[in-house]
């Protein structure tokens, strides 16, 4: 007969939701915006601002995401790439000074070649159009001429050049702060942590 055991869970549950939890109080923080918030519903980003704490996740999809990005950055950090390097920017929007933040996958210093992983379910629809936003505000931001997103799938390894395009950063930020674009996408708010408690939720449309 077996018997139930926690050890590593409790392990994978101090690091994973001890990360989200350090991180509480910058994210009520009405000064700091992240990259990956420009490339979203901008309501969600006023709904984490106010309830952060329902954005804290120990779900087995997003623990295996968390473990196949630090095997993944090791193998880059062999490479030579920096791993999980921290940029940062200020944007004036009508008086207030915000600071976009993001945290880039991998980087090589030499080359300057940005690297963005993502783990998915499916490999349907790649290269998907928030991610290659999402990388080429990257690029815009550090100036580099392009970078690498690399999908790891159940069935597929693929990766995508992604050269630099030149985005209105200031423009974004503007869509976030004043709350323009909600959703941003038509699947976005089937997959809200926020729909239950969002005025602009929309039912995704079934194709007919
Ligand atoms: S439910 Fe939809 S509209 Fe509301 S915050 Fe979430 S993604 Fe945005």
């Amino acid at each position: 007969m077996y018997k139930a055991a926690t050890v590593i869970t409790e392990a994978l549950y101090r690091r994973v939701v001890g990360e989200q939890v350090e991180k509480m109080s910058e994210l009520r923080n009405t000064d700091i915006i992240y990259v990956t918030d420009l490339v979203a519903c901008s309501h969600k980003y006023h709904l984490r601002r106010k309830y952060p704490e329902l954005t804290i996740s120990f779900e087995p999809s997003s623990v295996l995401g968390i473990l196949l990005h630090k095997g993944l950055e090791e193998v880059l950090m062999s490479e030579g790439y920096e791993v999980e390097k921290s940029i940062e920017t200020h944007v004036e929007i009508g008086g207030n000074r915000y600071i976009l933040k993001g945290r880039l996958d991998a980087y090589n210093p030499n080359t300057r070649l940005v690297v963005e992983v993502k783990s998915s379910r499916s490999s349907k629809d790649l290269p998907r159009e928030h991610h290659v936003e999402q990388l080429n505000i990257y690029l815009n931001m550090l100036n580099a001429e392009s970078g690498i997103l690399v999908y790891i799938t159940p069935d597929k390894i693929v990766e995508y050049s992604i050269p630099r395009e030149k985005i209105d950063l200031k423009n974004l930020v503007k869509n976030i702060v004043d709350d323009i674009i909600h959703p941003r996408y038509s699947w976005e708010c089937s997959y809200c942590i926020f729909k239950k408690m969002c005025t602009y939720y929309v039912e995704e449309q079934k194709p007919q």
